[in-house]
């Protein structure tokens, strides 16, 4: 690692994004907790992450709104310093089948977990260039690589992530600056936690690990990104899936 030592989580209340900014915190960084509507748990990964003797501050913002966005880096750029590491978290689902798809199910996703890739890693891109070091880390999925039906919204977004991803690692290469996405397959979190169990019995079958995976599967994953142990690897999608999406 360099000295530059903050991490932004988006969504990092609850779910993927609390395990990731608790190893952060752990790795020594200085952790932006993002959260929009779940403000008592972001305050409580706060809390924990200060009991055991790192920083952490809490940062309300709706990352789908590009001005939210603008005041949430620049409060963190004031409180904290400017953001070295990125994660791109936050992300929700409205599922069903396309032919009963409302528009506003559709926007309201492609806004919530792609828009809000884009608002974040432009308004860190610049510092990340001005320090000549950089990560970005974007939560896609597995079904952008193998789709699932009842989520043509929520793919399409994830899918869009890893275009997005692409492009930013091949812009920022040559600035000290890397930009990844990991392809996550069935976590134990609210997310998945609310559906059906016959619906998580059936992905769970599909799963040669024979277990969901946990938040901290994948906040393992992304501490290695952020790593200097990374420093070569560019415009990668990592599935952390147990094998699901094997070849
Ligand atoms: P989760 O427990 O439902 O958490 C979702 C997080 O996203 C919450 O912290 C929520 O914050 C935040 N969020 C949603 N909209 C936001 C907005 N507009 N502004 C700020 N924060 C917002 O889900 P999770 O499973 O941890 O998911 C985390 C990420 O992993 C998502 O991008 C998801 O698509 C992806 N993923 C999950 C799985 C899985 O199996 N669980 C698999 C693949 C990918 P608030 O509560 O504060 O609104």
């Amino acid at each position: 690692m360099t000295d530059a030592r903050i991490a932004l989580v988006t969504g990092a209340g609850k779910g993927i994004g609390r395990a990731v900014a608790l190893r952060l915190a752990a790795m020594g960084f200085l952790v932006a907790v993002n959260y929009n509507r779940s403000e008592k748990p972001a305050n409580e990964v706060c809390r924990l992450i200060r009991d055991g003797g790192g920083t952490a501050v809490p940062f309300k913002a709706d990352v789908s709104s590009g001005s939210d966005v603008k005041t949430l880096f620049s409060d963190v750029e004031r409180e904290l310093g400017p953001v070295a590491v990125l994660v791109n978290n936050a992300g929700i689902t409205k599922d069903g089948l396309l032919m009963r798809m409302g528009s506003e199910d559709w926007d309201s996703v492609l806004t919530a977990n792609l828009s809000s890739v884009y608002h974040c890693t432009k308004e860190a891109i610049r510092g990340m260039v001005r320090a000549k070091w950089g990560r970005i880390i974007n939560i896609s999925s597995v079904v952008a690589l193998i789709g699932n039906p009842g989520q043509a919204n929520y793919c399409a977004s994830k899918a869009g992530i890893i275009g997005f991803t692409k492009a930013v690692a091949r812009e920022y290469a040559g600035k000290g600056i890397t930009a990844n996405a990991l392809a996550p397959g069935y976590i134990s979190t609210e997310m998945t936690d609310s559906l059906p169990e016959a619906a998580r019995n059936t992905l769970l079958q599909q799963v040669p690990a024979g277990r969901p995976g946990t938040p901290e599967d994948v906040a393992a994953a992304v501490a290695f990104l952020a790593s200097g142990d990374a420093s070569y690897i560019n415009g990668q999608v990592i599935a952390v899936d147990g094998g699901m999406t094997m070849c």
